[in-house]
C-alpha cells in the first residue's frame, strides 16, 4: 500500500500498517508464531525470528501508530505503564527528569517509587513554562509533559516548552503523553517532541477491551536504543492484542470526533448551570489556555474528557456519578461508551487531600469520558442526573 506524504489522517488510519498477505487477504491474519523458520543458520526467510523481537501485528501497529504521529518510527508495549517504563529505564544511572505535577497516577508512581532504584531523581511542577529554567540542572535528561491533565484538564504549550528545554541544553529528552488526546486531535512531534507515547488502552484502541501502549519518534538513535529495551525487558503486547489495537485505530478519527463533539455540547450545558460550580474543558471559549488549544489541536477541538464540580460536596458527585443511565461508574476512558468518576476517592484516591486540592482535584470534581452514543441521549442523561443529584 503506497501512502503518500499528503494522506490526510482517515487515509492513513485505514492504511497505513495494513499490508495485504501473500493469500490476498484484505485484513492481516493474526500471526501466533512464536518462532519463524531460517533458511541457512542466522539467515530468516522474511523479516521475523522470534516473536517477543519482532511478530508481523505487532510492526503492522507500530507502522500505523507511527503514521498517525508523524513519526518515522513506532514501538508497542504491554500497557501504556510499561512503554513509560521502558522510556524512563533508558536514562542512564544518577539522571534528572522534570515532570509536569498533574501526571497520570502510575506515571507519578514510577518516577517516584521505581526510577528512582536506578538513582533518577525527579522534580515534579505544575508551571512547566515558568519553573523550567530554575529546575533544569546539569544531568537532567528528561522532560515529561502530559496535556490536558488529568484531571482538571490543564493545556501545556508543547512548543514553548520545547524551545525553553532546547536553549537550555538540546541533549535533554522531551516526552508527551499523548494519551488523552489521540494522534488525532494533536501530534506532538510536529511541535519537536523527541517521543510522544499513548496508552494506546484508551482512545487508541477505543473499545475498552485491550491495555496496551505505545510511542512514536523520528529520532533513529532513540529508535534503536528503545527498541533494543523493548526486546530485552520483552513488556510486549501479544498478536491478538496488536491486532486488535490496529483495527480500534481504523475509526480513531470518527470515534474522537463524534466524543468532542458530544462533550462540547455537554459541556456548554455544564457551563451555564447554577448547579455547577465549574467546567473544566479544553473545548470552551473560558478555558484558561485557550489560545494553546487552538494552535495545539486539531480544529480547537477539546477531546472527550470533561471534569466539573457539582454543588453539593462529596454527597452530590455521588448521587450524580450513580443516578446516570447511559454513563457508566468506572475508571478508565476513551471508550465507545460513556464512563464517569470521582477522581478524589477514585483514579486519584491515593493522593494527599492537600495536594490534590492544590491541582483542582475536589471532593465535588466529577469526571466524564465521552463515549459515541448519540449526543442529545448522552446530554438528557446529564441533564437528569443533575435533577437527581441537586435533590
Ligand atoms: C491509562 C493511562 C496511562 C497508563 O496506561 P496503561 O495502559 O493503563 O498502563 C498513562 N497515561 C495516561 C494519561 C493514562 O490515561
Amino acid at each position: 500500500m503506497g501512502l503518500k506524504d499528503t494522506d490526510k489522517f482517515a487515509t492513513k488510519a485505514i492504511h497505513a500498517g495494513a499490508h495485504i498477505d501473500i493469500h490476498g487477504s484484505v485484513i492481516e491474519p493474526i500471526s501466533l508464531s512464536t518462532t519463524f523458520k531460517q533458511s541457512s543458520p542466522a539467515a530468516p526467510l522474511g523479516e521475523y525470528e522470534y516473536s517477543r523481537s519482532q511478530n508481523p501485528n505487532r510492526k503492522n501497529l507500530e507502522d500505523a501508530i507511527a503514521s498517525l504521529e508523524n513519526g518515522k518510527y513506532g514501538l508497542a508495549f504491554s500497557s501504556g505503564s510499561a512503554t513509560t517504563a521502558v522510556i524512563l529505564q533508558s536514562l542512564p544511572q544518577g539522571s534528572h527528569a522534570v515532570s509536569i505535577g498533574d501526571v497520570y497516577g502510575g506515571t507519578h508512581r514510577y518516577f517516584t517509587k521505581v526510577a528512582n532504584a536506578h538513582g533518577v531523581e525527579t522534580s515534579f511542577t505544575n508551571d512547566l513554562i515558568k519553573d523550567l529554567p530554575n529546575l533544569v540542572k546539569d544531568n537532567t535528561k528528561l522532560v515529561w509533559i502530559e496535556s490536558p491533565t488529568n484531571p482538571t484538564l490543564k493545556v501545556t504549550d508543547i512548543a514553548l516548552v520545547v524551545d525553553i528545554v532546547k536553549k537550555i541544553n538540546k541533549e535533554i529528552l522531551v516526552v508527551v503523553d499523548n494519551t488523552f488526546l489521540s494522534p488525532y486531535l494533536s501530534n506532538p512531534l510536529n511541535f519537536g517532541v523527541d517521543i510522544v507515547v499513548h496508552s494506546a488502552t484508551k482512545y487508541i484502541n477505543g473499545h475498552s477491551d485491550v491495555v496496551l501502549g505505545v510511542l512514536a519518534t523520528n529520532d533513529k538513535a532513540i529508535y534503536e536504543r528503545l527498541q533494543f529495551l523493548q526486546n530485552a525487558i520483552g513488556a510486549i503486547p501479544s498478536p491478538f492484542d496488536s491486532w486488535l489495537t490496529h483495527r480500534g485505530l481504523k475509526t480513531l478519527h470518527l470515534r474522537v470526533r463524534q466524543a468532542a463533539l458530544s462533550a462540547t455540547k455537554i459541556a456548554e450545558f455544564l457551563a451555564q448551570d447554577d448547579r455547577v460550580i465549574a467546567v473544566n474543558y479544553p473545548g470552551l471559549d473560558s478555558h484558561p489556555n485557550r489560545d494553546v488549544v487552538k494552535k495545539q489541536h486539531r480544529d480547537g477541538l477539546g477531546g472527550g474528557m470533561i471534569s466539573f464540580r457539582i454543588k453539593g460536596g462529596a454527597d452530590a458527585a455521588a448521587k450524580f456519578t450513580t443516578s446516570t443511565r447511559l454513563f457508566t461508574l468506572a475508571e478508565s476512558l476513551g471508550g465507545i461508551e460513556s464512563l464517569l468518576e470521582v477522581p478524589a476517592v477514585m483514579t486519584h484516591g491515593g493522593i494527599p487531600k492537600e495536594q490534590r486540592e492544590a491541582s483542582g482535584v475536589f471532593d465535588d470534581l466529577i469526571r466524564l469520558s465521552i463515549g459515541i452514543e448519540d449526543s442529545d441521549d448522552l446530554l438528557d442523561d446529564v441533564k437528569k442526573a443533575l435533577a437527581a443529584s441537586s435533590q
